[in-house]
C-alpha cells in the first residue's frame, strides 16, 4: 500500500510538472519570411481537451498581420495574440478561420480589440450559429474556467470562391471548397513563400477526420495537389515540404476507408462491425487511429448507404 502511495504521488508530481511545462510555454515555430505557427497537442476533443490541439499560424506583411485559425479558447487566442505582439507592432488586419470546428475558432474573441476583418467560408456564419449551443456546452464541459469569454465571433468577410487579402509586400489567396472536411473549408496561399495553409483538409501524423463528405474531401485534395506551392502547414501536424506525399498519404487512408465501407454495405456488414475493421491496414500509420477512424465510419457509413 505504501509503495502504491509513493508511486501514486510520484505520478501526480510528474503530472503536475508536465501540466506546468505545457501550460506555460506557448511555443511558436518560425517558418522564415514572416510566417509563424503554433502546434497544438495531438489530443481529441474529449477528456483532457484544453482548447489547444490544432495548428494556429500568423503571417506578417509590410502593412500588417493575418492570423490563420485562433485555437479553441479565449485563453489560447490571448496567448497567440501575445506571441504576435512580441514579433511585430504592425496591426492585425485579418483573422481567418479555415473552418468552423471549435478547436480552430474560439480564440477569435482575443482579437476583437484589434478590429480586424474576420474571414471565413460563405457558409461559416450560418454553420457557426447552428453549432453555437452544442459548442458552448462542449467548451463548458471540457474547458472549465477557460470557457469563460470564449465567445463565438463570426466572419465579417465571407468567401464564396476566391479572395485576395493584401498585406502590403505579400498577398494571401483564399480558396473556398464544396463540402469536404466540413461545409465551411477554406485554404490560404501566401504569395511570398508559396506556402499553403490547408486547414483540416490535410492532417499529418494524426488520423484525418471528417464530418462533411468523403468523396468531396478526396476531390478537394486533388485540387490542392494542383497548386503551385512549395510547402504546407496542415490543420494538425508538422510543417511539411514534402506536401504532395502528405496529401497522398491522406488520400490513401480515405480511399481505403471508402472502399471498405462501400464493400461492407454491399455485403450487409453492420456499421458497428465496420467501425472495427475499415481501413485496418492504416492503423499503425496514424495517431489517435481507433477513435478517429470509428468516428469517420459513423459519419460515412450512413451517408454511403444512399449511394
Ligand atoms: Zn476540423
Amino acid at each position: 500500500m505504501r509503495i502504491l502511495m509513493i508511486s501514486l504521488s510520484i505520478l501526480l508530481l510528474m503530472g503536475c510538472v508536465h501540466a506546468q511545462t505545457t501550460k506555460d510555454v506557448f511555443a511558436i515555430e518560425s517558418l522564415g519570411d514572416g510566417m509563424y505557427v503554433h502546434h497544438g497537442a495531438h489530443l481529441d476533443i474529449d477528456i483532457g481537451y484544453q482548447g489547444d490541439i490544432c495548428n494556429i499560424s500568423f503571417v506578417v506583411g509590410s502593412k500588417g498581420v493575418a492570423v490563420i485559425d485562433t485555437g479553441g479558447s479565449l485563453k489560447v487566442g490571448n496567448q497567440l495574440r501575445d506571441a504576435i505582439k512580441k514579433v511585430t507592432t504592425l496591426p492585425i488586419l485579418y483573422v481567418i478561420n479555415t473552418h468552423v470546428h471549435p478547436d480552430h475558432i474560439y480564440g477569435n474573441a482575443a482579437f476583437i480589440v484589434d478590429k480586424p476583418e474576420f474571414v471565413g467560408h460563405e457558409k461559416s456564419a450560418v454553420a457557426m450559429q447552428l453549432r453555437k449551443e452544442a459548442y458552448d456546452k462542449l467548451n463548458i464541459k471540457y474547458l472549465g474556467e477557460d470557457a469563460k469569454g470564449s465567445e463565438m465571433v463570426k466572419p465579417t468577410i465571407s468567401v464564396k470562391d476566391t479572395l485576395e487579402l493584401d498585406l502590403g509586400d505579400r498577398t494571401l489567396k483564399i480558396n473556398a471548397y464544396a463540402v469536404a472536411h466540413t461545409n465551411t473549408d477554406i485554404t490560404v496561399i501566401d504569395s511570398k513563400t508559396s506556402t499553403l495553409f490547408t486547414g483540416d483538409l490535410l492532417f499529418i501524423e494524426r488520423t484525418p477526420v471528417l464530418e462533411g463528405d468523403i468523396k468531396g474531401l478526396i476531390a478537394a485534395i486533388d485540387i490542392l495537389k494542383t497548386y503551385p506551392v512549395k510547402q504546407v502547414v496542415p490543420g494538425h501536424g508538422p510543417f511539411a515540404k514534402d506536401w504532395v506525399a502528405a496529401l497522398n498519404n491522406e488520400q490513401r487512408y480515405l480511399n481505403a476507408l471508402l472502399t471498405d465501407i462501400r464493400a461492407n454495405i454491399k455485403n450487409g456488414v453492420s456499421m458497428e462491425s465496420t467501425m472495427n475493421t475499415a481501413a485496418a491496414g492504416e492503423k499503425d500509420k496514424w495517431l489517435l487511429f481507433d477513435i478517429a477512424n470509428r468516428r469517420n465510419v459513423n459519419i460515412i457509413y450512413p451517408a454511403l448507404e444512399w449511394e
